[in-house]
C-alpha cells in the first residue's frame, strides 16, 4: 500500500490521491515523498496525461509532516546531521520544484502540464506547501477546514518552500502574519488572503480542478518569469524597506529575541527576496537546517508537539476500559465551576450545575450564554448552536439531579469543611461507580478524600483560570486513588480537548508549586533593592510571558497573602518569609492587583496597565549597585526549575514529559526552552549544578543543588537521556 496512488481518466487527467492507510489525517513520511515523486514522474512522462490533480482520499488534505522525517534526515549523514538535513531538504525541494516546473522548458517556459491541488478540507504545514508548488489551489467550501502554516508554533518555520513561495505569492507584508504567527484560516478567508485560488462546493472540488487543468491555463509561476517583482516591494525598495524594518522590530518585540525560528524565518525571507527563486530555496533550506539543529527548536518540537500529543492520547493512562463521561455534575457555579460547565457543554457532555442558591447556579450558566453570544457576534456560532449548548446545562440547587452523573467536579469554596459537606451530600445521591473529583488548588487530595465513601474513586482535577483558555489540566492522585478514577479524569480531559498531566499529591501539586517560587523570587528582589524594571524585563527577556510582579497583579495580591499565611501555618519554622514584607505592605496599602486597578503596576481608569507603580521604588529604593541581568534571570528560572527537579525527586512527577509540557501550558515557562527539564538539558547538568552552587552561596539555600541534579551533573547525564525511556517508548 502506498501513500499516493494515481488514476488516469479518459480525458487525460491524472488524479493523484493521498491516502495514508490507518491514519485519520494524512501526514507526510519519507516513503510518502517517494510515492509522490514517482506518481509525478509517471504522469509527466505519460503522453496520454494532459494535466494532473493532487487530492486526498480523506475529508481533509493533510495535517502536516511526520516530524520523525527530521530525525531520519539528521541521522542519514552519520555524524554530520547538518549535511543529512540539508541534503534531505534539497531532495524534497527537488520534488516540489518538479511539480512547479511540470516539465516546462527551463529557458522558454514553454510546455509543461498544469497541476492543480484539490483540497477537500484542512491543509496544514507540508499539506499547504505541496499545494503552493502546484499551479492552482482549489478548496472545498468547508468553514471548519483550516488552511495555513502553523510551524512557528512548535519552534520551526515553513521550511519546505512554504516561506519562499508564500512571500513571493503575497509579498512579505501580507505573508508575515501567516508565517510569523502561524495564523490559520478557513477556505474563504484563505482565498481572501490570497493563499489559495478557488473555493468551490465540496462535492465539486476535484471536478473543478480537472476542468481547470484541461482548460490550457497559463502555468508559469510569476517568479519564474522575467521581470518578476515581489508584491509590496523587495527589501531594497522603499516600500519593502519599511516592511522589513517594521517586521524585524515586531518580531523582536514579540519574541524578545529568544525564539531562533522567528529570526531565522525573517532572515530567510529577507535574504531570499534578493535572489532568484532557486537560490532563495537554498537559503530557506540553510536557515531551516540551522533552526532544526538549534537545541531550542528540538526541545520545543519535543514538548509542544510530540510529547503534548502523546499525553493527550493517553501515554500515561492506566489500562482500563473506556471511561468517557456522559453526564458531569459540577458543584459550585462560581468562576471555575462556570468555566468547567462551559467547556463540558461545548464538548457535548450533559451538565448538572449546582450552587447553594438558584441565582448563583443561573449566573454560572449565564457564563456559557455570554460566551456563545460573543461567538455569535464573531460569526463563529449560531443562535441554534447556543440554544443546543445551553440545553445541555441544567442549573439547579437540587442534588437529586446528580443521580445519573458518572463524574462530579467539585468547585466550591476552598475550605475543607465546606468541601467535606458537599462530598457527603453528593455521594448520598450518586451511584457507586461515580467518580468524585475536586478542583482544589491547595488542599491535599488525600485529606479531602477522607470525606468520601470511596477514596479509590476520589481524585483531583485541577483546572487553570480562565478555564476556556487554559489548555492544561492537572490530574492529582491521592494516596488511595484507583486506576479507574485516573482513566475517568483522563478520558474527560480528552473529551474537552485539553492536555492532561497526572501527578501525585504533595503541597501545591506541580504547577503552583513551581510558579509560587518564581513570584516570590521576584518580590524578594524588590525588597533587596533590585530595580523592579530590571526584574520584569529580565523575566521577559528570558522568555517568560509575564514578569513576576505583573503575574502577581494578575492573580491578585490578596491571593498571595492568603497562600503565604496558609503555607506559613502549615510549614512552621521551615517557612521562608522573605517576600512577605513587600506582599503584606502592598495588601495593607489596598493595592490588590489588576482587580483593584492598583498593584505593582499603575492602571488607568479603564483598567489599562501603565508603568510600574512609582510608590514601590519610593518605599523600596533601588540599591546603588544592580545585579547582572543573567543573575536576575537565573534566579527567576532556577526558582521554578529546582522546584520541578524536587517534584521529580519526590515522585510528584512520574514523567519528565509531563513536567515540561505542564510547565509551558500551565504557567508559560519560557516556551523556547521546551520546559524546565529541557532547559537543564540545554545548559547541561554540570553547568546547572555549578550555577546553583554559586546562587546558593550568594542568595541562599533555596538554590542548593538537589541531590538528583548533583548526581546527574557528576555523571554528565541529561534528563531526557536518563528519564526519557518512558518518553522514548511512547
Ligand atoms: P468562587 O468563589 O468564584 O466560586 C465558588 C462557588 O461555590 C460560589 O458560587 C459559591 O456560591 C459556591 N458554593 C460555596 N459553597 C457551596 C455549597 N456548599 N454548595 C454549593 N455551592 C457552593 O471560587 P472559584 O474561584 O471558582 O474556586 C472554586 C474552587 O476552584 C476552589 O477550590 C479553588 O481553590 C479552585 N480553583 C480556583 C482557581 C482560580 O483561579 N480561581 C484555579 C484553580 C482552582
Amino acid at each position: 500500500m502506498t501513500d499516493f496512488t494515481m488514476k488516469i481518466d479518459a480525458d487525460g487527467v491524472a488524479t493523484i490521491t493521498w491516502d495514508v492507510a490507518g491514519k485519520s489525517m494524512n501526514v507526510l513520511s519519507l516513503q510518502g515523498w517517494e510515492d509522490l515523486e514517482s506518481c509525478i514522474d509517471m504522469a509527466l512522462a505519460d503522453d496520454a496525461v494532459k494535466g494532473i490533480v493532487i487530492t486526498s482520499g480523506k475529508d481533509t488534505f493533510a495535517g502536516g509532516m511526520d516530524l520523525n522525517i527530521i530525525a531520519k534526515m539528521k541521522a542519514s549523514a552519520g555524524d554530520n546531521p547538518a549535511k543529512g538535513l540539508m541534503d534531505g531538504l534539497m531532495k524534497s525541494h527537488g520534488i516540489l520544484r518538479k511539480i512547479e516546473r511540470a516539465g516546462m522548458d527551463p529557458k522558454t517556459n514553454k510546455g509543461g502540464k498544469p497541476i492543480a491541488a484539490a483540497l477537500p478540507g484542512t491543509a496544514l504545514g507540508i499539506g499547504l506547501e505541496i499545494p503552493l508548488a502546484c499551479h492552482r489551489i482549489f478548496a472545498a467550501d468547508n468553514p471548519k477546514a483550516k488552511i495555513g502554516l502553523p510551524e512557528i508554533m512548535v519552534g520551526i518555520f515553513p521550511g519546505m518552500g512554504g516561506t519562499t513561495r508564500l512571500v513571493r505569492k503575497l509579498g512579505a507584508m501580507a505573508a508575515s502574519p501567516l508565517l510569523l504567527e502561524g495564523k490559520l484560516n478557513n477556505p474563504q478567508k484563505a482565498k481572501a488572503a490570497g493563499v489559495i485560488d478557488e473555493v468551490v462546493d465540496a462535492d465539486e472540488v476535484v471536478a473543478k480542478a480537472k476542468e481547470w487543468v484541461l482548460s490550457e491555463p497559463k502555468i508559469v509561476k510569476p517568479w519564474d518569469e522575467k521581470g518578476y517583482k515581489m508584491p509590496g516591494g523587495a527589501p531594497y525598495h522603499p516600500a519593502g524597506f519599511m516592511t522589513f524594518v517594521g517586521a524585524s522590530a515586531m518580531v523582536n518585540g514579540k519574541t524578545q529575541g529568544v525564539y531562533p525560528a522567528a529570526k531565522a524565518l525573517l532572515s530567510a525571507v529577507y535574504e531570499g527576496a534578493m535572489v532568484p527563486f532557486d537560490t532563495a530555496i537554498k537559503i530557506e533550506a540553510r536557515w531551516f537546517t540551522s533552526v532544526l539543529l538549534n537545541p531550542s527548536s528540538e526541545a520545543m518540537i519535543r514538548s509542544l508537539f510530540i510529547n503534548k500529543e502523546a499525553l493527550e492520547k493517553g501515554a500515561n493512562r492506566p489500562d482500563v476500559a473506556d471511561q468517557k463521561v456522559s453526564q458531569v455534575g459540577i458543584i459550585g457555579a462560581g468562576m471555575m465551576g462556570a468555566g468547567i460547565a462551559l467547556v463540558s457543554a461545548l464538548a457535548g457532555i450533559k451538565v448538572v450545575l449546582i450552587d447553594a442558591k438558584q441565582e448563583a447556579a443561573d449566573k454560572g450558566k449565564d457564563y456559557t450564554a455570554a460566551y456563545m453570544d460573543k461567538g455569535i457576534a464573531r460569526k463563529k456560532a449560531t443562535p441554534e448552536k447556543k440554544e443546543a449548548i445551553l440545553g445541555l446545562i441544567n442549573a439547579t440547587t437540587d442534588y437529586d439531579a446528580l443521580k445519573d452523573c458518572d463524574l462530579i467536579v467539585e468547585a466550591v469554596f476552598e475550605d475543607v469543611g465546606v468541601k467535606a459537606d458537599v462530598t457527603a451530600k453528593v455521594q448520598a445521591v450518586t451511584g457507586p461507580d461515580c467518580i468524585f473529583a475536586t478542583n482544589t488548588s491547595t488542599l491535599p487530595i488525600t485529606e479531602l478524600a477522607k470525606a468520601s465513601n470511596d477514596a479509590e474513586k476520589f481524585i483531583g482535577i485541577h483546572f487553570f483560570s480562565p478555564v476556556d483558555k487554559m489548555m492544561l489540566v492537572e490530574i492529582i492522585k491521592g494516596a488511595q486513588t484507583g486506576d479507574v478514577a485516573v482513566a475517568k479524569a483522563l478520558d474527560f480531559v480528552r473529551q474537552i480537548r485539553k492536555t492532561p498531566i497526572v501527578v501525585n499529591d504533595e503541597r501545591f501539586f506541580y504547577a503552583n508549586r513551581c510558579i509560587i517560587p518564581y513570584i516570590n523570587e521576584g518580590i524578594r528582589m524588590v525588597k533587596e533593592g533590585v530595580e523592579p524594571a530590571l526584574i520584569e524585563n529580565a523575566a521577559k527577556l528570558v522568555g517568560m510571558p509575564l514578569g513576576p510582579l505583573q503575574l502577581t497583579d494578575e492573580t491578585s495580591i490578596d491571593l498571595g497573602v492568603k497562600i503565604a499565611k496558609a503555607t506559613k501555618a502549615a510549614m512552621g519554622d521551615a517557612y521562608d518569609d522573605a517576600q512577605d514584607e513587600v506582599l503584606f505592605w502592598m495588601f495593607d496599602e489596598g493595592r490588590l492587583g489588576r482587580k483593584s486597578n492598583s498593584g505593582f503596576y499603575a492602571y488607568d481608569d479603564k483598567g489599562k496597565r501603565q508603568g510600574l507603580w512609582e510608590g514601590l521604588s519610593a518605599k523600596y529604593s533601588a540599591a546603588d549597585e544592580q545585579p547582572d541581568l543573567i543573575d536576575v534571570q537565573h534566579r527567576l528560572l532556577f526558582a521554578q526549575t529546582l522546584e520541578a527537579v524536587r517534584a521529580l525527586e519526590e515522585n510528584v512527577l512520574e514523567d519528565i514529559r509531563e513536567g515540561d509540557v505542564g510547565a509551558i501550558l500551565g504557567w508559560g515557562f519560557a516556551p523556547w526552552s521546551g520546559g524546565p527539564f529541557s532547559w537543564l538539558d540545554i545548559i547541561g547538568t554540570p553547568y546547572a549544578a555549578e550555577r546553583c552552587d554559586q546562587l546558593a552561596e550568594t542568595y541562599g539555600e533555596r538554590f542548593k543543588t538537589p541531590a538528583l541534579l548533583r548526581e546527574m551533573a557528576d555523571k554528565t547525564q541529561s534528563f531526557y537521556g536518563r528519564f526519557g525511556t518512558k518518553a522514548n517508548a511512547a
